[in-house]
């Protein structure tokens, strides 16, 4: 016989905190705390397996389940005193779900369940109270027909307003038994009018349609989007708690509230919470009356009226805290709890891990391991990688105010304000003439570039979370909102509207790129100072980890940042970044657009000094770390002039005819450019250009280590390349370079020559590959895209669907898809390891800074990860929480 009813309360439970996947959430915390003997009210609760069951029968119980519930029910009866149905004593219950996960969409409580025309008669006389009797019995009505029998519950509001307006009664409280029990009839009358029969007056009946409600609210649109969502599997099912009531709606001694044991959103270790007298259920977070504060000193602050619960039943208020905090050291962390107080008498109906910010998650672990309930390992256990992206960036002042325009998606976090612009040279101008600018695109291409690392941030009125400017904007740590459908561009016009307003050019917007909002005008933010507590917290983690972190980075602002977050290194310099400034793509575009290699070498001679003085500037900052330095990887296209001032343009410079000129650009055009001229093929097709950028990388290492004896640990990185004989054809010309710069300074410098592993082929072939290659870097952006076949530019519009349809539980290209990607991935450092013994291993594709993937990073036993600047520190603490996973597993 399957077991499928767990009793608690009384002191002693069936069940406990370890049962939460049987129990779900609350049930099994339910349990946790009968068992701890703290004041629960008897119930039991129905288990989640039900669930699956009544599903997979089609929608009908196990045969056994209603014969447990009697049996559980007798025990309540039993515990409580009181019969469930009975005329004189009646047991009320409450009907509440919860499964493993809490999860908004489910069937929300019912409470004072049992109650009758008859019942609420022996519960008024039984409790001499009769005002709560028919209180308990309109509130009854009321949640029933909203949960089981599915009714609007504003017409339920205006009955009741309309009989405070009869009675000139301000509060729910003002009115008396004659005016609920009047209430509760007009409710009854207005039930069976819409139902076509009488409100329900079987006990039994009430009880199993809510059970009903309950199992049928798993299968509603609302928690199945939920669950899609965030990926909780439909089997999981959720539980049905039966718990006998107490009342917090009997008078001025009764009370309910709801309490954190610490500040949820500072962390300080303050008991805070809110909590009404004379009061039901939801009624404090529901907001009909203004709830008070828990503490005289959280009253005071906030300059309150109104008794604190500390002043008004400072008896009751010392038991709830002796309460917390065994719970808090039961538990061992902070705690969002639930309580009702029935004439004195405290009762605790939930106690659940609350929820906090990044900032209070951060104090509260380290305070913890201070207070000795935790270790340093579990407090790093504890924190939300991701969570961290909320501290790093500037954020809004949350008090100010918001006039909010529309929403898109929250592409890349914080907050930014500017006057709008429409185009990235004007961006990059008039930020160069000290204006705060805020980019606003239909979408972004690669040349816009210029115009984002310009601009505070960037909004897109189409384009998804990993759509370019999404991208490149988490990429630069710039905030940006994508895909914001409502809003209407006008790039002629300098102009777009939104619901009816226009904005435009030179208007301050605001973007929060947290949560995917827009508004008018300037919102103030703030940049979060990190809190010691964070400083903290990844000195534990780092001494955990076994991955290194370093940062993609270019430019020296990026560097900068990448150090204070802790990076070890470079991991990533995408030369052809340093190329995009408005001084320079005119030679880059000579470069490219030159029909023979003396044109060719021309151009580099111009670009040559500039690359050295951006090496020399990073590996300054980078003194002692490895610095990964990717040769020339452009699609061609992106830097290809457009238009006829662009064409002129470089016609002047390079001394080429204008009708020359189009000509090679048409000749350079290509229809696949993702897997065209780009990479490492160019340097076959025309080696002087990896020829001085190694130049320029050697020379630049050179004069910095002249200034100081010391350097940075030099890998030059080849990047798309296929086989081994494209490898060795280019670490040839490397080689060279470096010798001639070696015998020309009288000094040879230390450096690895590696490649990126980013096609298929390269992963197979590793073995061959790493004859040559001294180290890899996993590209795991284009290996993402070359391995499945996808476009990252072109997938948006079908992404989707395939994640609605489950074929990818998650976007590849976010995280790494472990069973494809990840196999390749892993096949090559098998291979390459067997070719050259403890070869360096690295990755820098987008998913660096990706928790999930960083787990999949540490498992096949990478060197490092490499990541965008703002994503250092969850990198760092993603290791350690991989490392800690690891050892547990060991243990
Ligand atoms: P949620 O999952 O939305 O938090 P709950 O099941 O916790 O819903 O119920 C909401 C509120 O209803 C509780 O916080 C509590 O105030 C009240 N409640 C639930 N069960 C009882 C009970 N047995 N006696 C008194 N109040 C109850
Ligand atoms: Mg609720
Ligand atoms: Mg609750």
């Amino acid at each position: 016989m399957t077991k499928w009813v767990y009793t608690f309360g009384d002191g002693k439970a069936e069940g406990g905190a370890a049962m939460r996947v049987l129990l779900g959430g609350k049930g099994a915390n339910l349990a946790e705390m009968s068992n701890l003997g703290l004041p629960v009210p008897p119930g039991f609760t129905i288990t989640t397996e039900v669930c699956t069951a009544y599903y997979e029968g089609g929608r009908h119980y196990p045969g056994d389940l209603a014969d447990q519930v009697d049996t559980a029910l007798r025990a309540i009866e039993g515990t409580a005193g009181r019969k469930f149905g009975d005329a004189k004593a009646p047991l009320l219950v409450s009907v509440r779900s919860g499964g493993r996960a809490s999860m908004p969409g489910m069937m929300d409580t019912v409470l004072n369940l049992g109650l009758n025309d008859e019942t609420v008669e022996g519960l008024a006389a039984e409790s001499g109270n009769p005002r709560f009797a028919y209180d308990s019995y309109r509130r009854f009505i009321q949640m029933y027909s909203d949960v089981v029998l599915d009714l609007e519950h504003h017409p339920f509001e205006e009955i009741l307003d309309q009989r405070k307006d009869d009675q000139g009664a301000v509060l729910d409280t003002d009115l008396g038994a004659e005016d609920w029990k009047e209430v509760a009839r007009a409710f009854k009358a207005y039930v069976e009018k819409e139902m076509g029969e009488p409100f329900p007056q079987d006990v039994r009946d009430q009880l199993w349609f809510a059970i009903g409600a309950v199992y049928g609210s798993w299968m509603n649109q609302r928690a199945v989007t939920y669950r899609r969502l965030h990926n909780i599997p439909a089997d999981w099912g959720t539980a049905v708690n039966i718990q006998a009531m107490v009342f917090g709606n009997m008078g001025e001694g009764s009370a309910t509230g709801v309490a954190f044991t610490r500040d949820p959103s500072t962390g300080e270790r303050e008991f805070y919470g809110e909590y009404l007298m004379n009061a039901q259920g939801e009624d404090v977070v529901a907001g009909i009356r203004t709830p008070l504060h828990l503490t005289v000193a959280a009253k005071s602050r906030n300059g309150s009226d109104g008794l604190a619960m500390e002043e008004a039943m400072p008896e009751v208020f010392g038991e709830l805290q002796r309460v917390y905090k065994s719970l808090e050291s039961h538990y061992r962390d902070m705690q969002d709890i639930e309580f009702t107080v029935q004439e004195g008498k405290l009762w605790m109906l939930q106690t659940r891990s609350g929820k906090r910010s990044a900032k209070a998650a951060l104090k509260i672990a380290v305070n913890m391991v201070e207070e000795g309930l935790i270790d340093e390992a579990e407090a790093v256990r504890r924190i939300d990688p991701n969570s961290l992206d909320q501290l790093l960036h500037p954020t809004l002042d949350p008090d100010a105010q918001r006039d909010i325009l529309t929403r898109g998606l929250p592409a890349s976090p914080g907050a930014a304000s500017g006057k709008v612009v429409f185009n990235s040279d004007e961006a990059e101008r008039r930020a160069a003439a000290g204006e705060k600018v805020l980019l606003v695109r239909i979408e972004t291409s690669p040349e816009d570039i210029h115009g984002m690392h310009a601009a505070t941030g960037i909004l897109t009125t189409r384009g998804g979370m990993t759509s370019h400017a999404a991208v490149v904007a988490r990429g630069m740590g710039r905030p940006c909102v994508s895909g914001a459908g409502s809003i209407r561009v006008d790039y002629k016009a300098e102009q777009f509207s939104v619901g009816g307003r226009v904005i435009k050019k030179g208007d301050v917007i605001t973007i929060d790129g947290t949560k995917g909002e827009v508004m008018f005008g300037e919102v103030p933010s703030i940049q979060p100072e990190l809190p010691g507590d964070f400083v903290t917290l990844m000195a534990w983690a780092d001494k955990i980890r076994r991955l290194k972190v370093r940062a993609n980075a270019e430019t020296p602002i990026d560097a900068h940042t990448a150090r204070e977050f802790g990076a070890e290194g470079i991991g990533l310099c995408r030369t052809e970044h340093m190329f995009f400034d408005a001084d320079r793509i005119l030679a880059v575009r000579e470069m490219i657009l030159a029909d023979d290699t003396a044109g060719r070498r021309a151009a580099l001679v111009k670009l040559l000094p500039m690359q050295r003085q951006d090496f020399v500037q990073l590996f300054k900052i980078m003194r002692g770390l490895p610095v990964t330095v990717r040769l020339l990887d452009p699609p061609l296209h992106e830097f290809l002039p457009h238009g006829d001032a662009e064409i002129a343009e470089v016609a002047k410079a390079s001394g080429m005819s204008e009708k020359k000129l189009r000509s090679r650009v048409a000749t350079l055009y290509e229809v696949n450019p993702m897997l065209g001229h780009r990479g490492c093929r160019l340097g076959i097709s025309y080696p002087e250009i990896y020829q001085m950028q190694a130049r320029a990388i050697f020379e630049a290492a050179h004069e910095v280590a002249a200034e100081s004896d010391s350097t940075v640990e030099l890998e030059v990185m080849i990047p798309l390349a296929a086989t081994k004989r494209e490898i060795d054809i280019l670490k040839g010309h490397i080689d060279a370079v470096a010798a001639e710069v070696a015998q020309e300074r009288g000094r040879t410098l230390p450096y690895l020559v590696g490649t990126m592993i980013e096609l298929p082929r390269a992963a197979l072939k590793a073995d061959e590959i790493a004859e040559t290659a001294e180290f890899f870097s996993f590209g795991t952006n284009d290996l993402t895209q070359t391995a499945l076949g996808i476009s990252r530019d072109d997938s948006g519009s079908f992404l989707e669907d395939y994640l609605r349809a489950e074929i990818f539980a998650v976007d590849p290209f976010v995280s790494i898809d472990v069973g494809g990607v990840g196999e390749l991935v892993e096949i090559a450092c098998e291979r390459g390891r067997k070719a050259r013994p403890g070869i360096k291993l690295g990755i820098c594709g987008e998913h660096g800074g990706d928790p999930d993937s960083i787990r999949f990073f540490h498992q096949v036993g990478l060197d490092y990860v490499s990541c965008s600047p703002y994503r250092v520190p969850i990198a760092r603490l993603a290791a350690a929480q991989a490392a800690l996973e690891e050892r547990e597993k060991d243990a």
